[in-house]
C-alpha cells in the first residue's frame, strides 16, 4: 500500500517518539464536524480533540480572529502589556463569575498553575507550616502529563519510570464523601476534582457528590478546584459541568476549547485571595497571555454564548443518548453521559469497535481499554447526529 496516508503514517513511525497510539487516519483537512484525509475520503469527528474543538473545526469567527491578529502582533512575552490580554481577562472573569485570572497555554500547565497557587494560598493565608502542604485527588484522575500531574495519578503506566514523585498528594475514590473527610487535615490546601472524568470513561459522579464535597471544603477551609479543561466550556450541556450540582469552585482549571481548537490557551481562575498568592518572579510563561491566544480566546468564547452550545449540547445530547439505549446488543454495558460527553462501555475493550467505526466514515477514540467516546463538535445538527446513530448501529448494532 503506497498510498499518501501510508507514507504519512510511516514517516511518523520512523522519526517520531511513540508516545500514542492512534487510528491508522491521517487528516488533512477539516470544516465543522467533518475531516478529511489526503485520499479525500471524509470522516465524522466524533471526538473533537477532546474537546478541544467544542466550536467545530475553524469556526469562521474565530479563523477570522487569528488572521486579525496575525496581521498585527503575535507575541510580546508578558515583558511588556499587550492590547488583547486585558479584554481576555474581563471576559474570561465575567464568563466564570471569578475575580481573577491567569493564562497559560496548555492543560497540564493549567494544572500546575493551580497546584502551586493552592500551594501558597495554604502558606501565605491559611497558614499550613512549611512544606506541609498537601492536595486531595482522585483515584481514575487525567490532570495531564507533567511530573506533577503524572503524580496525582492513579495510573501506573502513567507513572512508571518517571519517579521520584511529587510528594503531599492523597487519593480518594472517586465520589466517595467519606473518604474525603478521612484524607482532609490541617494541612490540606486543596481538593482537585474534574467534575466528571473524561479520560477515566466519562465517569459521572453520584448524585449530591459535587455539592457535599464542596460543602466540605468550605466547612474545613480546603480550596474546591474544579478541573474543567475537558468537561467544561459547553460540553456537558451546561458551561461549566460544576452546574449540574450548582457548585461554585474556588478555581476553574479550563484549556482546550478556550482556544477553539485553533490556538492553545488554558488558565486558572479564582477570587483575588487566591490568585492574589503570585507576585512578579513567582510563576509565568513566555507563552502565556499571548496575543495571538487572548484574540482567539476571545472570539472562541463569543462563539460557545451566542451559539448557545450549551443548551444545544444538552438537547442533542439527551437525543444521542436515548439512541444509543435503543442499539440492543449484549456487549453494552452503559450508555452514560451529559449532553454531547457521552461514553458506551461495552464488555470488552473498544478499539476494535473505534476501528470499524472509523470504516463507516465515523472517527472516535477509545477511552481506558472498554469505552467508546462520543464527543463530537457542539455544532452538529441533528440530521448530523442521525446519520452518526445509523453508522453506530451498524457496528454495535
Ligand atoms: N485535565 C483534564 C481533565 C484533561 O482532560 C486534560 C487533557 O486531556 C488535561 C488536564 C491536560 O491537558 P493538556 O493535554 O492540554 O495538557
Amino acid at each position: 500500500q503506497s498510498t499518501k496516508t501510508q507514507s504519512l503514517i510511516d514517516q511518523s513511525e520512523k522519526f517520531g517518539a511513540h508516545n500514542y497510539n492512534p487510528l491508522p487516519i491521517v487528516i488533512s483537512k477539516a470544516e465543522g464536524v467533518w475531516v478529511e484525509d489526503p485520499e479525500g475520503n471524509k470522516y465524522m469527528d466524533m471526538l473533537s480533540a477532546y474537546s478541544a474543538v467544542n466550536q467545530g473545526h475553524r469556526h469562521p469567527k474565530i479563523i477570522q480572529a487569528l488572521k486579525d491578529q496575525a496581521d498585527r502582533v503575535t507575541l510580546t512575552s508578558r515583558a511588556f502589556h499587550n492590547d488583547q490580554l486585558g479584554p481576555w481577562y474581563e471576559m474570561i472573569c465575567k464568563l466564570t463569575n471569578k475575580e481573577m485570572a491567569l493564562p497559560m497555554n496548555t492543560g497540564a500547565e493549567a494544572v500546575e498553575t493551580a497546584i502551586k497557587a493552592a500551594r501558597r494560598w495554604a502558606y501565605d493565608v491559611k497558614g499550613v507550616a512549611e512544606n506541609q502542604a498537601e492536595i486531595v485527588a482522585c483515584v481514575g484522575n487525567f490532570h495531564g502529563r507533567t511530573m506533577t500531574a503524572v503524580s496525582l495519578s492513579s495510573e501506573a503506566e502513567y507513572q512508571r519510570g518517571f519517579g521520584p514523585m511529587l510528594p503531599g498528594i492523597k487519593l480518594i475514590p472517586y465520589g466517595d464523601l467519606e473518604a474525603l473527610k478521612n484524607a482532609i487535615t490541617e494541612n490540606t490546601a486543596a481538593f482537585l476534582i474534574e467534575p466528571i472524568q473524561g479520560e477515566a470513561g466519562i465517569v459521572i459522579p453520584p448524585e449530591g457528590f459535587l455539592k457535599n464535597a464542596s460543602e466540605l471544603c468550605k466547612e474545613n477551609n480546603v480550596l474546591f478546584v474544579a478541573d474543567e479543561i475537558q468537561a467544561g466550556l459547553a460540553r456537558t450541556g451546561k458551561m461549566f459541568a460544576c452546574e449540574w450540582e450548582d457548585v461554585d469552585p474556588d478555581m476553574f482549571i479550563l484549556g482546550k476549547a478556550l482556544g477553539g481548537g485553533v490556538f492553545p490557551i488554558s488558565c486558572v481562575v479564582a477570587s483575588k485571595d487566591i490568585l492574589g498568592v503570585f507576585n512578579p518572579g513567582s510563576h509565568g510563561s513566555t507563552f502565556g497571555g499571548n496575543p495571538m491566544a487572548c484574540a482567539v480566546s476571545v472570539a472562541s468564547m463569543n462563539v460557545l454564548v451566542e451559539e448557545k452550545l450549551a443548551d444545544r449540547s444538552l438537547e442533542l445530547g439527551e437525543y444521542f443518548v436515548g439512541k444509543l439505549k435503543e442499539i440492543k446488543n449484549p456487549i453494552i454495558k452503559e450508555v452514560r453521559g451529559r449532553g454531547l460527553f457521552i461514553g458506551v462501555e461495552l464488555t470488552e475493550p473498544a478499539r476494535k469497535y473505534c476501528e470499524a467505526l472509523k470504516e463507516e466514515g465515523l472517527l472516535c477514540k477509545e477511552t481506558h481499554d472498554t469505552v467508546i467516546r462520543f464527543a463530537p463538535p457542539l455544532v452538529i445538527s441533528k440530521k448530523e447526529l442521525d446519520w452518526a446513530i445509523e453508522r453506530i448501529s451498524i457496528i454495535l448494532g
